[in-house]
């Protein structure tokens, strides 16, 4: 499948509809902690010429730059400044978040029990935790070491790769209620078998299996910030690849779109921006989350680094906007009656707006008009999610963010099914559609 587009000089550009699909796979596979997801946004970055900051550091911004800067590892801002930016110009901004629910590793969790080698761990944000059951499972994230300087520890991404842990199912013959629906116990259920006993009974064998991974003798080891995933690839699926399917999908689809349209799209005036925020699934509130100063500082240093103070930085607020990009609830085939009884949301037709006078998503009618507007202009097809008036369905950084940084703001992003199980269900087209929202929105 092919699309058109109208480029700036009038001509048209031909793409690929699987491009962004294609890549959002290879981010599935390679963003497998929020720290690994940050790595893979900051290559895409250098690929693409961007230079990077350091918080700690003045900051020599040039018109027609792009720059980036990484906060502790999980969360990245990247932007670029237009060729004739000039102080007070709009900031517009992509929002995602790094983070996706399921298991973390706890410390001393070694567990040796009936044969087993267990691993103690704990929920991780709203998972699904039946779906957790049986997968191949293998673990990701960062480790830190001992170090000369107390106050600078080493710090170690690992990614395990190959699976070797699972937590597995009961037998139904075990429970004969099994089909009826079986509650499971977030310390007793979820602990992933990855070994047998053995003859040697060493009490810290994860410790030792990290050591042996990171080349490190144990006692090296000071604390880690590890969680377990999914260890299956996502493939397309439906008779015409109609479906992707992948774990993660919430929220890797935004964060391959919003770094797909800063890189495609560009504005002679303004600063475009793009956020990644970790620690979504658990509240927001942390200073790498978006219920925190990292967003605005990073907008008011790029003033601040022209010599303009916080006057000018505040006069961008009425101009500015913010796109939070997430998933929103596809209607279910199987549950149609779980979905607003107006508004419904299919897979494959367009990215979602999503609005609730709640403000669990960020709503204002002007900020989702101008969204409209936007795509109508780069003809991405759209539709508007509201939640069912008897039931919630969750929030989005959105809110939180514009309550630290008031500016426009709407929520975005492509329908999904199973959202938060340990696999996803997107359609393939709608990936293309949320690229392209986004380009339009950099570039108009
Ligand atoms: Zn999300």
């Amino acid at each position: 499948m092919k699309y058109e587009m109208q480029t700036e000089k009038g001509g048209m550009r031909k793409m690929n509809t699987r491009e962004d699909a294609k890549q959002l796979l290879e981010l599935v596979e390679e963003g497998t902690s929020p720290f690994h997801v940050t790595a893979w946004v900051e290559r895409q970055l250098l690929a693409a010429g961007f230079e990077k900051l350091s918080m700690e550091r003045d900051w020599g911004l040039d018109n027609g730059g792009k720059y980036y800067v990484v906060y502790n590892g999980s969360s990245l801002a990247a932007f670029t400044i237009g060729k004739r930016f000039t102080f007070g110009d709009a900031f517009r901004i992509g929002a995602a978040h790094t983070d996706f629910p399921g298991l973390r590793v706890k410390p001393s969790p070694e567990i040796l029990k009936d044969g087993y080698r267990q691993l103690n761990v704990e929920v991780y944000g709203g998972a699904i935790l039946n779906t957790w059951l049986d997968r191949p499972l293998s673990a990701a994230g960062r480790v830190v070491l001992r170090s000369k300087d107390v106050f600078h520890p080493e710090i170690r991404y690992l990614d395990i790769k190959k699976p070797f842990l699972t937590i597995p199912n009961l037998a139904i013959h075990l429970n004969r209620d099994m089909n009826k629906g079986v509650e499971l116990n977030k310390q007793k259920d979820m602990l992933p078998v990855l070994g047998l006993e053995g003859e040697e009974k060493q009490e810290d064998f994860f410790l030792e299996f990290l050591a042996d991974r990171l080349h490190v003798d144990k006692r090296e080891i000071l604390d880690y910030e590890l969680g377990l995933y999914n260890g299956e690839p996502g493939c397309f699926l439906g008779m015409k690849e109609e479906f992707l399917s992948a774990p993660r999908l919430d929220n890797l689809t935004s964060v391959q779109a919003i770094v797909a349209g800063l890189l495609k799209g560009g504005r002679d005036r303004g600063v475009n921006a793009a956020v990644f925020f970790d620690h979504e699934e658990i509240g927001s509130r942390t200073k790498q989350g978006a219920g925190s100063m990292f967003l605005s500082a990073v907008l008011e240093r790029i003033l601040l680094a022209y010599g303009r103070g916080r006057e000018k930085f505040l006069e961008t607020f009425g101009e500015s906007m913010l796109l939070s990009v997430d998933v929103g609830h596809a209607l279910h085939p199987n549950q149609a009656d779980k979905n607003d009884p107006t508004n419904k949301d299919v897979l494959g037709k367009g990215i979602c707006i999503k609005e609730s006078s709640s403000q669990s998503y960020a709503t204002d009618s002007q900020a989702v008009a101008v969204m409209q507007q936007i795509c109508e202009a780069a003809e991405v097809p759209y539709q508007k999610f509201v939640n069912r008036s008897d039931g919630t369905s969750g929030s989005t950084l959105g809110s939180i963010a514009s309550s630290f940084l008031p500016v426009k703001t709407v929520d975005v992003g492509v329908p999904l099914l199973a959202m938060h199980s340990s696999r996803e269900l997107m359609g393939t087209a709608d990936q293309e559609s949320l690229g392209r929202a986004l380009e339009a929105f950099y570039s108009l």
